[in-house]
C-alpha cells in the first residue's frame, strides 16, 4: 500500500513464483526510468494500483481484471525514491521502494519482491542499502520461531506447505494464483529443487592479498602469454572467495561455536588442538566425538557449551593448498610448474596462489602451462549424442575397424596438437597423419641404425679435425638441434620440439646420409671417409634419441637397444646422461662452406636442365670470398670424391679460385652467374661406374679407380659387371 488516494488504499502490483518468501519481504524494487501507471479495476472501483505502465496489458491477461489506467497521472520509477510501502502479511513498520538494476520492463509487473536472504539479486539490493538479511528458513527447510508470521512455524517450504498459508493469511490481497513453468535450480546430485536463503558462511578476504599476489604473479612465466592478463583481471575481479560448503565429505573447518550464542572460534590455538586430537583418536573423531575432545582447555574455561562446526572447506581451498603437501626435502615448497586446463586461470592456479601468498608471501609455481579442450577434427564439443567422442583406450588398443596406433602415436598426437590453448582437435584423419609422420621418422631411424651395422664406437681413433666436412656439418646440426630443443623444453614448448625433430630427422639428416651415402656403401668397410660418416651418424641418433626419448619413449628405446655397443651406453635410454655438446661441433665455418656448395648446387641444376648433376662435370670459378668458403670441401682443382662433389653429387668438380672470376670467366657458355661465383656445367666424358654408379669410370663397363681399388683389397675383379645395379 502506498498511500490513500482519496480515501482509497494503493496497492503496488508484485508477482512471485515463491509466496513462501514474502515473509523476507524487506523492499519493493523499481526501474529508475520505466513509466508507472495507477490503475483501478473497473468492475470493483475499490482499491488502486500501481504498476509499470508497459506491464498493464500482460497484468489484465494474466489476472483476467480489466484494469483502466487512471489518465494524466504518470510518474517514473526515481519519483518513488523515498516512498515507502506496509510490507505483506501484517508484517509492522514500513519498508522502502528502491531502484535496482535488475528490474525489466518486458516481463512482471514492473515492481519486483525483493527478499535479501532468498535472491542473489534481492542480496545486492540489500548490501546497497543496508537492508536486514534474517532467514527464517532453516537448514531443514522448515520456519524458526523467529519468523514474524506465526501460522508458517515450522511449515515446510518444499512440497508447497508454506505457500499455501502465506496464499491464505493474504487473502483478497491476491489478484490472481495461477501454474507457471518456468526453469528453477535443482541440485544435480538428488535432482530435488533448492531453497535459496542467506546463510553464515566462512570467507577468504581476497582483497587483503589481491595486490601482492598480483605482484608475485608479474614474476611467473605465463604459457601462453595473452593469458597472463586475464588471469590478473579475474584476481582484481574478485572480492572475496566464499570456502565454506555444507557438504558431507570433506575436510572440516577447523572451528568451534558457541551453543548458546552462535559465537565462531577460530584461533591457531584451537586448529593446533583439534589437529592433536585428530592424531590421537583418528580421523573419524570429528564426526564422532563431542566438542570437548576438540577445544583447547583455555576455550573451555571461557565456553564450556562448544560445539563443532559442520562446514567443510570448498575443494578449491583443498587444491589450492596442494602445494604445502611438497615432500619435507623441498623446503621451498615451490613446484616448476603447473599444468591445467585453460579454465584454472579462476580455479586452481588462482586459489593456489591466494593461499600460497596468504600464508608464506610468494608464489606456489615458477611457471603456468595450460592446454585447451580437446574437440573432434572439425572443432565440435565431443559428446556421446554427436557420436564423435575419441577414446584414448581405442587409439593405444583399436575397435572393430580401427587400427590400434599405441601408446606413442597418442603422445605424438598430444604434443604435436595438445599445445594449443583453445582448441586440441582429434580424429581419425589427424591420429592417421601423426601415424604417418612418426612413421617416417621410424623408417630414418631404421635406416641410421643399418649404416652402423660394422660400427664400433670404442674403436674410433679419429678425431674431430680429421673427420669429412660433411660429417663435420652432420655434427653442427645436431649441436644446433639439441640447443634449440633444450630451449624449447625449457619454455614448455613441446610442439615445437616434435615439429622440429620431424624436420630435423626426415629433412636436414637425410639430406646429409643421402650425401654420404657412397662412402657408406662403396667405401672399403674400415677406410677413414666411411668410419667418419658413421661416427656423425652415431653421435646424431645418440643424441637424438636422448631429446626426443621423453615424448616417444618406446620408439626412442627400441632404437637406442640397437645402436651399437660401446662402454658409453649404459643399458637403457632413461639411464643415459645427456653429456654437454663437445664446443667444436659448432663451426660457422663448415656451415658456410655447405650453404655455399648448396647455392652452388641449385644453381648447376637449373643450367642443367633435365641431366642429372652426377652425369655432369660442375665447374667452378669462384671469387675470393667463395673460393675460401668452398676450399675447405675440395682441397684439389678437381675431384669425384671431395665433399664438395658429395654435396653437388656431381661427376667431378672443378674448382678455380680467382679474385676476378667475373672478367675472367663471364663468357663462358652455358654458365650462370651466381654471387661471387659462376658456375658451368659440362656433360661428363667418363663412364658410369658399374659398382657405385658415379660417372667417374674411365671407360664403358669399368670399374672407377676407387671402386676399383677397393674390390682388389677384398679380392673381387675389376673387370666384373655388377649388372645386379
Ligand atoms: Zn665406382
Amino acid at each position: 500500500m502506498v498511500a490513500k488516494f482519496g480515501n482509497k488504499a494503493i496497492f503496488a502490483i508484485v508477482w512471485t513464483t515463491t509466496p513462501w518468501t514474502l515473509p523476507g519481504n524487506e523492499a519493493v524494487a523499481f526501474k529508475e526510468d520505466a513509466d508507472y501507471v495507477f490503475l483501478v479495476d473497473s468492475s470493483k472501483e475499490k482499491s488502486i494500483y500501481v504498476a509499470g505502465a508497459e506491464n498493464v496489458e500482460e497484468i489484465s491477461e494474466q489476472t483476467g481484471i480489466n484494469f483502466e489506467i487512471i489518465p494524466g497521472l504518470i510518474l517514473k520509477g526515481r519519483d518513488f525514491v523515498g516512498c515507502k510501502y506496509s510490507p505483506p502479511l501484517k508484517r509492522s513498520g514500513l519498508r522502502s521502494f528502491l531502484a535496482a538494476d535488475h528490474v525489466t520492463s518486458d516481463k512482471g509487473t514492473g515492481f519486483v519482491h525483493t527478499a535479501p536472504a532468498h535472491g542473489h539479486d534481492d542480496f545486492l539490493v540489500a548490501l546497497k542499502h543496508s537492508l536486514p538479511l534474517e532467514c527464517y528458513v532453516n537448514e531443514e527447510g522448515e520456519f524458526v520461531p523467529e519468523c514474524p508470521v506465526q501460522e508458517l512455524l515450522a511449515k515446510k517450504v518444499l512440497g508447497g506447505e508454506a505457500d499455501d498459508v502465506v496464499l491464505n493469511l493474504l487473502g483478497d490481497d491476491v489478484l490472481k494464483v495461477g501454474k507457471l513453468t518456468h526453469s528453477y535450480p535443482y541440485d544435480w546430485r538428488s535432482k530435488t529443487p533448492i531453497i535459496i536463503r542467506a546463510s553464515q558462511q566462512w570467507f577468504f578476504d581476497t582483497q587483503k592479498v589481491r595486490s601482492q599476489a598480483l605482484e608475485v604473479l608479474d614474476e611467473i612465466q605465463v604459457r601462453p602469454r595473452n593469458q597472463e592478463q586475464g588471469m590478473k583481471a579475474q584476481l582484481k575481479s574478485r572480492p572475496y572467495w566464499c570456502i565454506s560448503r555444507q557438504r558431507c565429505w570433506g575436510v572440516p573447518i577447523p572451528a568451534l561455536y558457541s551453543k548458546t550464542t552462535g559465537e565462531a572460534f577460530v584461533s591457531r590455538d584451537i586448529t593446533e588442538s583439534i589437529k592433536s586430537a585428530i592424531d590421537t583418536f583418528g580421523l573419524d573423531a570429528w564426526w564422532q566425538l563431542e566438542a570437548s575432545k576438540f577445544a583447547p582447555s583455555s576455550l573451555l574455561k571461557k565456553s564450556p557449551d562448544v560445539a563443532l562446526g559442520r562446514d567443510i572447506l570448498d575443494i578449491w581451498f583443498d587444491s589450492g593448498v596442494s602445494w604445502a603437501c611438497h615432500s619435507k626435502e623441498q623446503t621451498e615448497k615451490r613446484a616448476d610448474v603447473y599444468l591445467e586446463g585453460v579454465d584454472q586461470f579462476g580455479g586452481w592456479f588462482q586459489s593456489s596462489l591466494l593461499t600460497s601468498v596468504a600464508m608464506r608471501n610468494v608464489a606456489p609455481y615458477k611457471k603456468l602451462l595450460v592446454h585447451g579442450f580437446v574437440v573432434d577434427e572439425t572443432g565440435r564439443k565431443m559428446s556421446k549424442s554427436l557420436g564423435n567422442v575419441v577414446d584414448s583406450k581405442s587409439i593405444l588398443k583399436g575397435r572393430k575397424g580401427e587400427a590400434a596406433y599405441g601408446i606413442d602415436v597418442l603422445r605424438w598426437w598430444a604434443v604435436n596438437y595438445g599445445c594449443d590453448e583453445s582448441r586440441i582437435r582429434i580424429g581419425a584423419g589427424i591420429l592417421a597423419e601423426v601415424d604417418k609422420d612418426l612413421d617416417k621418422s621410424r623408417n630414418v631411424l631404421k635406416f641410421l641404425l643399418g649404416t652402423l651395422n660394422d660400427f664400433h664406437p670404442d674403436e674410433i681413433t679419429l678425431t674431430y679435425e680429421e673427420l669429412k666436412v660433411v660429417d663435420k656439418y652432420l655434427l653442427h646440426l645436431v649441436a644446433d638441434f639439441e640447443q634449440r630443443c633444450l630451449r624449447l623444453y625449457d619454455e614448455w614448448m613441446v610442439d615445437r620440439v616434435a615439429n622440429l625433430s620431424s624436420q630435423f630427422l626426415q629433412d636436414a639428416v637425410s639430406a646429409c646420409v643421402h650425401w654420404m651415402k657412397d662412402r657408406l656403401y662403396c667405401e672399403n668397410e674400415d677406410s677413414a671417409s666411411r668410419v667418419s660418416a658413421q661416427f656423425s651418424i652415431y653421435q646424431a641418433l645418440f643424441r637424438f634419441l636422448q631429446i626426443i626419448g621423453p615424448i616417444v619413449p618406446h620408439m626412442a628405446e627400441e632404437a637406442w637397444s640397437f645402436l651399437p655397443p660401446s662402454s658409453n651406453l649404459s643399458g637403457r635410454l632413461f639411464k643415459s646422461v645427456l653429456k654437454p655438446l663437445p664446443t667444436q661441433w659448432y663451426n660457422e665455418e663448415v656451415l658456410k662452406a655447405i650453404e655455399t656448395a648448396e647455392e652452388v648446387r641449385r644453381l648447376a641444376t637449373n643450367i642443367s636442365g633435365h641431366i642429372p648433376l652426377m652425369q655432369q662435370d660442375v665447374n667452378i670459378f669462384a671469387g675470393d670470398d667463395v673460393g675460401r668458403k668452398l676450399s675447405i670441401l675440395q682441397k684439389e682443382e678437381a675431384s669425384s670424391f671431395s665433399d664438395l662433389c658429395e654435396v653437388l653429387q656431381a661427376a667431378k668438380c672443378c674448382l678455380v679460385i680467382n679474385g676476378k672470376c667475373e672478367e675472367q670467366f663471364g663468357e663462358v657458355p652455358g654458365a650462370a652467374k651466381g654471387e661471387g661465383f659462376i658456375v658451368h656445367v659440362k656433360l661428363a666424358k667418363t663412364s658410369r661406374c658399374p659398382r657405385c654408379r658415379k660417372y667417374c669410370a674411365e671407360e664403358v663397363g669399368l670399374l672407377c679407380s676407387r671402386c676399383s681399388s677397393v674390390v682388389s683389397k677384398i679380392g673381387g675383379s675389376v673387370r666384373e659387371k655388377h649388372s645386379g645395379y
